[in-house]
């Protein structure tokens, strides 16, 4: 394997981000990022999973160079990007990390049929061929719209419709790194797994490595090569999807993974059960920590508390 291919599609070290929030007179600083490592391979899928509020648009705008860390380092292919790429969101840099959004609507404009959008991504991105309209005819085809589709406004479309134009629009681009954020939040149920396993698909076909940002567990485990849970700024356990999830280490993890609906269960989740985990992962957040490898073979670790780990 020569060096470029090890490297790593994103390589993460360090990343802090601070919000200032001000409010009735007071203000109150948010530490949105703390100290994140995070690598996501060439082809892989990671998912990033947590509660609202806990960071996960923070770090994928941050990669998408919408949003300035603090500090720390960010590789995309090997460039170290917060110094070569010191204008935000550059069109080179988009060319290579493109974001997909929660709310497919917000992202299209009304105004435009879909041939227009997606003529225009082709252009801004020098992949504008010859044939323009096969071009465009392959684009929806393959995320499973008709042709059809082409002379249509967003409105015009459904929910899942207009998802995928998105994705069709992060195609057109060709970029290594594609960042989806909660992207069938806002879908019916019917339509997500749709969604989904057309991600899957840009991984298998074109090897592109995609950082899936969700709250939805269940659907990363369906989706994601790997996961990582992220807890107020900071990434506390992570590991190959299956293997995490069916010993997860983390109180916080485990809290999430008891709130899955499960049909084997028949109670809903225990408001006790749910009130132990929070105590213990208040307990575990104040202590001194380390990073602990619990499986060599799948990658397994979890961030916990000093003590903790010589008890057992
Ligand atoms: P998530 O995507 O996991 O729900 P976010 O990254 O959106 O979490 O938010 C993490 C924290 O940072 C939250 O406390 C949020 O209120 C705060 N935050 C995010 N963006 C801003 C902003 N632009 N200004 C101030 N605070 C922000
Ligand atoms: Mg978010």
């Amino acid at each position: 394997m020569s060096t470029q291919e090890k490297t790593p599609a994103v390589r993460i070290r360090g990343l802090d981000k601070t919000f200032v929030q001000s409010g009735f007179g007071s203000r109150r600083r948010v530490k949105a990022l703390d100290s994140i490592d995070l690598d996501i391979g060439r082809g892989e899928i990671v998912a990033l999973v947590g509660e609202s509020g806990s960071g996960k648009s923070t770090l994928a705008r941050c990669l998408a160079r919408l949003e300035s860390p603090d500090r720390g380092t960010m590789e995309v292919l090997g460039e170290d990007v917060l110094r070569t790429q010191r204008r935000r969101a550059s069109r080179e840099y988009r060319s290579e990390v493109q974001m997909v959004f929660q709310d497919p609507f917000g992202s299209l404009n009304p105004t435009q049929r879909i041939e227009h959008v997606l003529t225009r991504s082709l252009q801004l991105h020098g992949k504008a061929g010859d044939d323009l309209r096969s071009q465009l005819v392959d684009l929806v085809e393959s995320v499973g719209l008709p042709a059809e589709v082409l002379g249509s406004f967003p409105h015009e479309l459904s929910g899942g419709q207009r998802q995928r134009i998105a994705i069709a629009r992060v195609l057109a681009v060709e970029p290594e790194v594609m960042l989806a954020d909660e992207p069938t939040s806002m879908l019916d149920v019917s339509v997500r797994i749709g969604v989904l396993n057309l991600l899957a698909r840009l991984r298998d076909e074109r090897g592109i490595a995609i950082l899936y940002v969700t709250h939805d567990l269940a659907s990363a485990r369906y989706l994601a090569d790997r996961i990582i849970v992220m807890h107020r700024g900071t990434l506390v356990e992570g590991g190959e999807s299956l293997a995490l999830l069916d010993a997860p280490q983390h109180p916080y993890t485990q809290m999430l993974v008891g709130a899955v609906p499960d049909p084997a269960r028949e109670a809903p989740f225990d408001p006790e059960e749910r009130a132990r985990y929070r105590a213990e992962i208040e307990t575990w957040a104040g202590s001194p920590s380390e990073r602990v490898l619990i499986d060599d073979e799948s990658g397994h670790w979890v961030w916990k508390p000093k003590e903790t780990a010589q008890d057992d």
